[in-house]
């Protein structure tokens, strides 16, 4: 069965994005069972990683060792490099990457970001776009009122308060691939006594030692591991609402402190139970979005994940082609 207006130049969304070139062959980013004739991994976050992984995939060395160590039981992943895919630092987290594909028959170039973020955050560079016909940009804080302060403001005042609870120890809850190496950076900034990290966060802090220039001097906590005043305790967002943090929070009398884009949201820390909530994030904010799409300024825009209705109605309002890649649903390429 052909779907309508299914063909050369289709963007879809079925199980990852899928973009056909001129020549039939499909180029299939971020699927959890990835069957495309190229395959691309983005980054090694659970939302775009596979659970079953492709022969051969695009991306960097440090996401394919992330991807390795997250994926442990799928064993090596085999990376090669195509003519028509070239890689860009997507400034998300660690190894990310956005895509740009250009096919080789019609020279249309399709920009595939993954998650980005435009901010300089730590060992990261932001992510420059490259010109591209048609953009599919994620839209995670795609909403106007979704922008986060300024960088070095943030981390400020981050610091700040790190320094000023230093009488008491801190758990620090990121995700353990991004916002959980961050933290530990700026825990370090602050003048904690000792940084420490869960295991699922020592172990991403090892590969990303081995790839690069950075130095986490984090200690590994452990049931024995006693808290002290200074101590800082950084914790995957998932364990919050464990009994072990309880337990902690009790015996130590530590401060919570959650950070991520949704802080903007009092929600947030009522939810987690936080004592301080800080809006450090690893995407572009609303602003920072409309801008990568205004610098790419394509021929037509797909939007997803995140509030990609909202951002793309933006778009249209701005005058751009756009459409919002739904899952299962065709979305017509119009050329
Ligand atoms: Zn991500």
């Amino acid at each position: 069965m052909t779907e309508p207006g299914a063909g050369v130049g289709t963007v879809r969304l079925r199980d990852g994005v899928e973009i056909e070139l001129s020549d039939g062959r499909t180029v299939v980013a971020d699927a959890d069972r990835p069957r495309g004739d190229v395959n691309v991994l983005s980054h090694a976050h659970g939302d775009h990683l596979y659970d079953d992984p492709p022969e051969r995939v695009v991306c960097s060395a440090l996401t394919a060792a992330l991807a390795e160590a997250r994926r442990e039981e799928a064993g090596p992943l085999t990376r090669e490099s195509v003519p028509e895919i070239d890689l860009y630092e997507a400034g998300h987290v660690a190894g990310s990457r956005a895509v740009l594909i250009t096919d080789p028959g019609t020279d249309r170039r399709y920009c595939y970001t993954g998650d980005i973020s435009t901010r300089d955050r730590a060992y990261l560079s932001g992510f420059s776009p490259p010109d591209a016909d048609v953009l599919i940009i994620e839209a995670t804080y795609g909403r106007p009122e979704y922008v986060f302060p300024d960088q070095a403001d943030l981390e400020a005042e981050i610091t700040e308060w790190l320094a000023e609870t230093i009488d008491r120890p801190v758990l620090l809850f990121g995700y353990s691939l991004g916002r959980a190496q961050k933290l530990q950076l700026l825990a370090q900034r602050a003048g904690r006594s000792r940084v420490l990290v869960s295991k699922a966060i020592s172990r991403i802090n090892g590969v990303i030692e081995e790839y690069r220039d950075v130095s986490f001097d984090a200690e590994r906590s452990g049931p024995d591991t006693e808290l002290e005043a200074g101590d800082a305790l950084v914790l995957p967002t998932g364990t919050n609402n464990l009994a072990f943090v309880d337990a902690i929070l009790e015996e130590t009398g530590a401060l919570k402190a959650g950070f991520s884009g949704w802080a903007m949201n009092s929600a947030f820390k009522y939810r987690g139970d936080y004592d301080a909530t800080f809006t450090l994030s690893d995407h572009c904010d609303f602003a920072e979005l409309v801008e990568v799409v205004e610098t790419v300024d394509p021929e037509i825009v797909y939007t997803q994940h995140g509030f990609a209705d909202e951002l793309a109605t933006h778009l249209t309002g701005l005058g751009y082609e756009t459409r919002t890649l739904k899952r299962n649903q065709t979305a017509l390429g119009d050329f």
